[in-house]
């Protein structure tokens, strides 16, 4: 069956990544018809998409295998009937951050860094996000309220790095973006300011001339850590876009989660990583899953991700190993595994 909607996400995608991100697949039925799978061999869970709504962008669909249940694309975005497992050690804030919520938008966890929640949306919704119970509402403040957080970064002349996540800070428009990047900039102190996005891979129309302009212009170091987790997720108009980047000068790494069924195996990782060097970005680090409520059918052991460090450390030169580690609450950095 074919769809006005579905048939955008086979020929005919729009170059404009604002109305890609205005026609996002929001219904698993509408999912599984594009990719011709029957919802009766893997149900989706209503009750996770209900806490967790299924968002996937029209150009990351149009990259998942058809007929495939295992495609390691689609199982970073179903709703699996997993989801529902209750498991007491699990939680919704498992690295505890509104402990470290200082102002409103701002987490302030590290020594010389601190987090802005830029955004209160993803292009995305990967299942595993350890963000996914978040509160963004309360922790996204909009021009008006930025005040306290930027303050805050005035006042403090250890910060020297703004790191903005969210969400996905590159979900906002350009004309937020721009004002929030300036009103960094001008902060003296601050020599490096970080994006954290996934919205290059899954939507790499987004980055366009107006926001090479924006982050060009910016006095600050420029590093965008994007997120990928397989070499499937990056097609040409990926590599464009992160080549684009490189050309600007910023520093390109990736980080990814170590998932099971999804990237747990060395040829996978490494796959990944000689594509993304390729366009000159560099492995950062590759995360052990965090213990969120509803993901534990991600997890993957210690063991097995030193051992799959090792594999790669064999077959890779070290530029292109990432770093393995796990994010422990009241810890001042991450841990490192391997
Ligand atoms: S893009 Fe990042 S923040 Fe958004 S759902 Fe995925 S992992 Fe979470």
């Amino acid at each position: 069956m074919t769809t006005p909607a579905l048939s955008l996400i086979k020929s005919d995608l729009p170059e404009k990544w604002q109305e890609i991100l205005a026609d996002l697949i929001t219904d698993p039925k509408e999912l599984l018809d594009f990719l011709e799978l029957d919802e009766a061999d893997n149900p989706f869970s209503c009750k996770a998409i209900t806490q967790f709504p299924l968002i996937v962008p029209r150009p990351f669909a149009a990259r998942i295998e058809k007929g495939n249940w295992n495609d390691p694309l689609l199982l970073q975005v179903w709703p699996d009937l997993a989801e529902e497992a209750s498991d007491p050690l699990r939680s919704t804030d498992p690295l505890q951050e509104l402990n470290f919520n200082n102002e409103p938008g701002l987490l302030h966890k590290y020594r010389g860094r601190v987090l802005l929640t830029a955004a209160p949306h993803c292009a995305i919704h990967c299942r595993y996000c350890f963000r996914r119970h978040f509160d963004y509402d309360a922790n996204t403040p909009g021009r008006a309220r930025w005040t306290e957080a930027l303050d805050y970064i005035a006042q403090d002349r250890t910060i020297e790095e703004v790191i903005l996540s969210g969400g996905d800070p590159l979900a906002a428009a350009d004309g937020y973006l721009q004002w929030l990047l300036n009103e960094l900039d001008s902060i003296f102190h601050l020599r490096t300011v970080r994006i954290h996005t996934r919205l290059p891979i899954v939507i790499p129309q987004r980055v366009t001339t107006e926001l090479r302009a924006i982050l060009k212009n910016l006095r600050c170091q420029v590093v965008i850590v994007v997120h990928s987790n397989h070499r499937n997720e990056l097609d040409n108009r990926v590599f464009k876009a992160l080549s684009d980047l490189a050309d600007d000068g910023h520093v390109l790494l990736n980080q990814s989660v170590l998932l099971k069924g999804v990237n747990d195996n060395a040829a996978s990782l490494i796959a990944l990583n000689k594509a993304l060097f390729s366009q000159r970005v560099l492995p950062y680090y590759l995360h052990l899953p965090d213990a969120v409520t509803g993901t534990g059918h991600f997890d993957v052991s210690d063991a097995k991700g030193r051992q799959l460090i090792d594999e790669l450390r064999n077959q890779l030169p070290g530029y292109l190993v990432p770093t393995l580690v796990r994010e422990e609450s009241g810890k001042q950095s991450k841990t490192r595994i391997a």
